[in-house]
């Protein structure tokens, strides 16, 4: 299989690109920007229950999907995808005072994730690389917020019912319930040491936590203490 991807690849080589082509399987559960190509991609797999379901209240999929669309979309405006222009050129369309802002503001994300540690082989703490996952931290933040304005905006459309058993939760607390439900999960030691240099990606519980403390709806919706986000870009 490996064979036949890297002669696929190659074959491409020189030929016009194909812009309908795919980077991901039908069932895959995941979804892409394309900076070249300035497209989102959402395989069918990721389409379903319990991340979108057009038959559940639609907090639960606004804030598992909507939050991955919204994380997509802002892939076009983080660290790598800010120097792609509309038509997907490699090219500097901000200006002086807007990239300096713009760095300014993700330090504070670089900072931010570099503070969150996993248990290394000899259980001495290792650290998130703040610098390899300042990009998909930023669309973190970005698809959270993005989602929640369109959750907000679609509920005052069309009111939701509650979910029976968790109706002590708020439908805005839920929005949240479900995002971070998404993102839950479990890895060995092993897999978690080798992420850290690899992924560029936060460990999930990060993913969770880190950007629960910049969403600002997060801290209105559960009556939180410290209203103000750690860190705040879009
Ligand atoms: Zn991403």
């Amino acid at each position: 299989m490996s064979k036949f991807d890297v002669a696929k690849e190659w074959s491409s080589l020189g030929k016009p690109v194909d812009r309908d082509e795919w980077g991901m399987t039908v069932p895959t559960v995941n979804a892409y920007y394309n900076p070249p190509g300035n497209e989102i991609v959402f395989p069918a797999g990721i389409m379903q229950f319990p991340v979108f379901d057009v038959e559940v209240p639609q907090y639960l999929s606004y804030g598992a999907f909507g939050s991955v669309s919204g994380h997509e979309l802002s892939h076009a405006f983080d660290s790598t995808g800010r120097h792609y222009d509309q038509n997907g050129n490699y090219t500097d369309w901000w200006t002086n005072s807007t990239v300096a802002g713009f760095t300014e503001r993700a330090e504070c994300f670089v900072n931010q994730y570099a503070k969150y540690t996993v248990p290394g082989p000899d259980e001495k703490p290792i650290h998130v690389n703040g610098k390899l996952t300042l990009g998909e931290n930023i669309a973190d933040a970005g698809g959270v917020s993005a989602a929640f304005a369109a959750w907000k905006k679609r509920t005052a459309e069309t009111p939701n019912e509650d979910l029976p058993g968790l109706d002590y939760f708020s439908q805005d607390q839920l929005f949240f319930v479900s995002y971070a439900n998404w993102w839950c999960g479990k890895s060995r030691k092993e897999t978690a040491i080798n992420r850290i240099y690899t992924d560029p990606h936060a460990p999930k519980w990060a993913r969770i936590l880190g950007t629960m403390a910049n969403s600002r709806d997060f801290t209105e919706s559960f009556q939180c203490k410290k209203k103000e986000p750690t860190c705040e870009l879009w």
